[in-house]
């Protein structure tokens, strides 16, 4: 019988994706094998890509079949492993097949499927034709092979949708070819500056808008596209139409020649000695390991108690059976740090996956990795993907994290691909952490996890000394300040004795929200339901969310009374105050606006560590996996802000960040101390914290989740509606819960299940869409999201809500 190959076809609907069957012409039956990319016919004469993830019989024959077009990878890019991993992410997470494809394949790879055109021949008469047309020719006549029609247009500054190259093909001047081209660099990296002719003067005729980012430009010299827009406060379409009209350049920034330069030499390994309790939880997570029955162990041990040094020996013993490692960490701004710690040790085997490389960059490391030219992955959670032959370990450090799961679609969470792969390699899934997730944390007390502790620091560094400072008390009422009388005195004291100082404040900008003292109106984006934040940098209010901004005044947009003012505080102005208060202190300030750009964070940490600055001051990212020696006070500047959110994880993400940051402090032979300000002193969570005490933690959280039936003794799985017009979305929302129960009565009895009552999402509108949201309490077995996948394909079928998008969120953060 003849065989079919069986594809994965890009942009997919869901309702109808499938692998969707191929003849495999006989010039192309060497070449197609599974886990290359294909071109395919789709649709009323169109092409497509797609991925051949399979070749084998037919449904029904092969009468009907349409043919393979082209087999574009001369070697399979998804091994067995990975074409796996797409059907279970299309089953976990309810994406289609080729959104999972696109997941394992670094950007760098892709492939745009256009048609290009070339002369259909030797020209008789070009006349008649319009001007445009004679260009395109004169254009063509120098070209040996077809050219892509986004090149054609960008070159020639044609409009795409003119349908000028269409015509010319009726005509038959052209001739029409599909082509695969293969994707251009990552957008993150682009960098604007001056063109020579701006530079030389002002061009005239300038807009405000366009007048601010001249100026910005003219300043800094180059920026990136988002600093630029940042400061000039203007959407990215100002850049672009300056780019038109030739005033600014775009280039692709290329001064990095790679990333990280790690030692060429294969260093020497450094003799590891582990503390007796690091041996012996070593001991344990090696003999999970040597089981090799796909465990997951969770290493729960105190901050500083030398967690990656139990990871070096583990890693040391995986390498030597040959099998590959991935460790990830949360942040971004932590893999300088991890990353430099493995180089010093693992030299040129490692390689490193995060949002912050370039395409090119990760492209080259995905296949570094593929060769087996390194068998150590370190990154963000794209590093799950990472596509090694053989896996032995993979270590998820600070397993608690929320940076962990995809907030877009595909809505994967890298612990459960990690446990699919692990499962598939009888590898380890190593989860690491001193404040697990309380649904970790119960599994290994089930025993259905291996539990390895580390009870103590390391060697004499003990855990700090920690004060709950009360601002009732510190800051008089009416005062502005953002230091209490304990903090501002330790901060003093650790200046005075040269000692470095981490201060925690968990918001950006500079004051958290504007609002006015005639009508109280507070200042929100037009476009989302979020308040604004005044930033004192570039004197604007903005929006966290869509990136809207404003210029600042101090009238109300309601009553227009000259009374707005800023309340609530940012990690700006305690940068002000600090000043004012230490003149001569030397202040390094971490948040996501100071540290836009690609390599920030390891130039500034790199400093910190050198002893350039004396105090650190910033958001959550300074608060975790840092370890510096000299730091011995940390202080939390409001701890309430944390405490008090809306979510049932609410008291578990407190805790987890309050330890984090304490755990900053007295890493080294100093003792350390914090300093915790709060309104609200006789929260339990504060004291737990300082005690640095998880057990007691978890031990009062557990009777809260079982009472509300939530994680882990729930499921939770949210269902989300997003669209224009927000009665829509509601509507939509309600039916599909309609649905739902009509379903689940008539077919699917025997599940478990509570459906909340749907409504608008914890932010309701972002970038002008309305969101809602259902809440379902369940089992998330594979019959559940059967059910789930069935709801919909259903709702899909029903035109009045073909304008609402919905997706499924497996592991909601409420
Ligand atoms: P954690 O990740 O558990 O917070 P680290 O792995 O960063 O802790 O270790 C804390 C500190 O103790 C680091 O400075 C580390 O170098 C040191 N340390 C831990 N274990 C050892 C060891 N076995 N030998 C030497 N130094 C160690
Ligand atoms: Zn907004």
């Amino acid at each position: 019988m003849e065989l079919v190959a069986k594809v994965a076809v890009d942009r997919a609907t869901y309702r109808f994706d499938q692998p969707f069957d191929y003849r495999i012409p006989a010039s192309l039956r060497d070449a197609a094998k599974p886990g290359c990319r294909v071109l395919v016919p789709f649709g009323k004469g169109g092409q497509r890509q797609g991925v051949l993830l399979a070749v084998g019989e037919p449904e029904d024959g092969t009468l009907s079949l349409k043919s393979l077009v082209q087999v574009l990878d001369p070697q399979p890019l998804l091994g067995e492993e990975m074409i796996r991993l797409v059907y279970w992410l299309k089953e976990r997470y309810f994406c289609t097949l080729f959104e999972a494809v696109k997941l394992l394949l670094p950007g760098g790879l892709y492939w745009k499927v256009q048609p290009s055109y070339a002369l259909a021949g030797p020209l008789a008469e070009e006349s008649g034709l319009p001007d445009a047309g004679k260009q395109v020719i004169q254009y063509l006549q120098g070209k040996e092979k077809p050219v892509g029609a986004e090149k054609i247009c960008r070159d020639l500054g044609l409009d795409p949708k003119s349908g000028l190259l269409e015509q010319l093909c009726t005509q038959g001047v052209l001739r029409k070819d599909i082509q695969a081209v293969r994707g251009i660099g990552d957008a993150a990296c682009r960098m604007v500056s001056l063109t020579g002719q701006a530079k030389a003067g002002e061009p005239d005729r300038l807009t405000p808008r366009q007048k601010e980012v001249y100026r910005v430009l003219r300043d800094v010299g180059i920026a990136s596209v988002k600093e630029t827009c940042y400061f000039a406060g203007v959407t990215p379409a100002v850049v672009q139409g300056m780019v038109k009209r030739g005033i600014l350049q775009i280039t692709q920034q290329e001064v990095y020649r790679s990333p990280y330069s790690p030692p060429q030499e294969l260093p020497q390994e450094e003799p590891l000695h582990l503390s007796p309790d690091q041996q012996e939880a070593f001991d344990t997570l090696r003999d999970a390991y040597d089981a090799h029955t796909g465990r997951t162990a969770l290493l729960y041990g105190v901050t500083g108690s030398g967690k990656t040094w139990v990871f070096f020996r583990l890693i040391d013993f995986v390498l030597q059976q040959g099998e590959g490692v991935i460790l990830m960490v949360p942040e971004i701004s932590l893999t300088p740090q991890m990353v430099a710690r493995f180089h010093r040790r693992y030299g040129r085997r490692v390689a490193v996956f995060h949002s912050g490389l370039s395409a090119g960059e990760r492209l080259d490391e995905w296949k570094r990795v593929q060769r087996g030219e390194a068998c150590i992955a370190i990154g963000t959670r794209s590093a799950v993907f990472a596509p090694f032959a053989r896996l032995g370990l993979v270590i998820l450090d600070e397993e608690q994290e929320s940076s962990y799961k995809s907030e877009a679609s595909p809505r994967f969470h890298a612990r459960e691909v990690a446990r699919f792969r692990c499962a598939y390699h009888k590898g380890l899934l190593l989860l690491a952490s001193a404040t697990p997730s309380v649904e970790t944390f119960y599994a290994a007390r089930q025993g259905k996890y291996t539990l390895a502790q580390l009870p103590c620091r390391y060697g004499q560094a003990q855990l700090p000394e920690v004060v709950i400072a009360d601002l009732n008390r510190e800051i008089p009422p009416g005062d502005p300040s953002v230091f209490g009388q304990s903090l501002a005195r330790a901060l003093a004291e650790n200046l005075q004795a040269g000692r470095q100082s981490i201060l925690l404040l968990n918001r950006r900008g500079y004051h958290t929200f504007v609002s006015c003292r005639a009508c109280g109106e507070v200042l929100v984006c037009p476009s989302c339901s979020i308040s604004l934040t005044y930033h004192a940098a570039n004197r604007r209010l903005m929006c966290h969310y869509c990136g809207y901004s404003a210029p600042f005044t101090d009238e109300c947009p309601h009553c227009h009374e000259h009374r707005v003012r800023y309340t609530g505080l940012g990690t700006q102005r305690a940068e002000e105050q600090l000043r004012e208060m230490f003149p001569q202190a030397r202040v390094l300030r971490m948040d996501a606006d100071s540290t836009m750009s690609r390599f920030s964070y390891e130039k500034h940490l790199g400093a910190f560590a050198a002893g350039e600055y004396d105090i650190l001051l910033g958001t959550q990212m300074v608060a975790k996996g840092l370890d510096f020696a000299s730091v011995t006070l940390v202080g939390v500047l409001s701890a309430d802000q944390m405490l008090y959110g809306d979510t049932f994880r609410s008291s578990e993400r407190a805790f987890d960040l309050i330890t984090q940051v304490v755990g900053r402090s007295g890493r080294g032979r100093l003792a350390g101390r914090a300093i915790l300000q709060t309104f609200t002193p006789e929260n339990p969570v504060l004291a737990l914290a300082a005690r640095q005490d998880y057990l007691s933690f978890y031990e009062g959280e557990i009777p809260f989740r079982k009472a509300m039936l939530y994680p882990p003794f729930a499921d939770l799985v949210a269902v989300g509606f997003t669209g224009g017009h927000e009665e829509g979305v509601r509507q939509a929302s309600h039916a599909f819960l309609w649905l739902l129960r009509d379903v689940a009565q008539r077919e699917y009895p025997d599940l478990p299940l509570r459906v909340l009552q749907p409504s608008p999402a914890l932010i309701a509108k972002i970038s002008n869409k309305y969101r809602y949201r259902l809440l379902i309490k369940c089992r998330n077995t594979k019959r559940f999201r059967q059910m789930l996948s069935q709801l919909l394909k259903g709702f899909a079928e029903k035109r009045e809500y073909s304008r609402i998008t919905v997706w499924v969120d497996t592991s909601p953060e409420m």
